[in-house]
């Protein structure tokens, strides 16, 4: 973990301060039998995506420790208000915080992760739903290795499409407090409004875009994995599934990418990423 303690660029200089700039330390989580899940994008429009995910969540089972679902599990979320409220996705939003609840009584632990739709997820819905936050990047231990535990770098994934440079200025906005609290203010009317005028520019944009430009880039996964001081990342977010094997800084290192769902779609896709007999070994539904 040394180069996570490592001085910023730019501090060391003439002007370094008196108290030396320290990188934050990385939220940690140890996961003993986790199953990964992101991009789910549950709303009302879905139907057969949120049906397919109760029955996923119903057969969860031990030896099963943890279901963690890496950001985007809902198309988008407008505030917590929105757990009682009348729309239908309001109705979607506490039956899925509801189904989420039942986990924890059962064994399992539920981990939540901002995605960029519904970073507003907040202390009401976790309270609902048992489940417990999870900063974006935290570095997970996983179980079943006690002499060499496998460490991975966990992210949602959007913060490295680093190509993007609307998106990214969109993302410092949807991030700030300020702005968050001034949103939040308004009715939640108003501000499903506001979500579904954002989403039609959003893919109005993507049909003008190149594709590798909303994908990660190497040199972001690189800058992300050497803060954190590791060789293996997981993130959801570009809807790729795919396990990289890649060389970093002359050692091997790994990317794998959880694919997105959507059940109501031709072909139906959905799966996730479960680590069993200490490797990850990728599920389809
Ligand atoms: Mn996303």
């Amino acid at each position: 973990m040394a180069p996570a303690h490592d001085a910023p660029e730019g501090t060391t200089g003439n002007a370094a301060p008196a108290v030396p700039a320290r990188a934050p330390t990385l939220a940690r989580v140890a996961l003993r039998a986790p199953v990964f899940i992101s991009d789910l994008h549950l709303t009302a429009q879905r139907p057969h995506s949120l049906a397919r995910f109760r029955a996923f969540l119903d057969g969860l089972a031990p030896p099963v420790a943890e279901l963690v679902i890496l950001g985007d599990l809902f198309e988008f979320w407008a505030g917590d208000d929105a757990l009682a409220g009348d729309d239908a996705d309001d109705h979607v939003g506490a039956a899925v915080a509801d189904a989420l609840a039942q986990l924890p009584p059962r064994g399992i632990s539920v981990y939540v992760m901002h995605g960029n739709r519904d970073v507003l997820l907040g202390e009401a819905f976790l309270a609902r739903s048992k489940a417990q936050l999870l900063a974006d990047p935290a570095v997970a231990t996983l179980g079943g290795q006690a002499d060499a535990p496998l460490e991975l770098l966990l992210t949602h994934g959007d913060a490295y499409c680093t190509l993007d440079l609307p998106y990214q200025a969109f993302r410092r906005q949807a991030r700030d407090p300020a702005f968050q609290a001034g949103f939040l203010s308004q009715p939640l009317a108003q501000r499903r409004e506001r979500i579904g005028q954002a989403r039609a520019r959003s893919e109005a944009g993507k049909q003008q875009m190149d594709s590798h430009i909303m994908d990660v880039t190497p040199e972001a996964i690189a800058g992300a994995l050497r803060t954190a001081g590791l060789q293996r990342m997981l993130h959801g977010h570009t809807h790729r599934p795919a396990h990289h094997e890649f060389t970093l800084d002359g050692a091997a290192a790994h990317r794998w990418v959880l694919p997105d769902w959507d059940l109501d779609a031709t072909p139906a896709r959905g799966g996730g990423l479960m680590w069993q007999a200490g490797a990850l070994r990728a599920f389809e539904l």
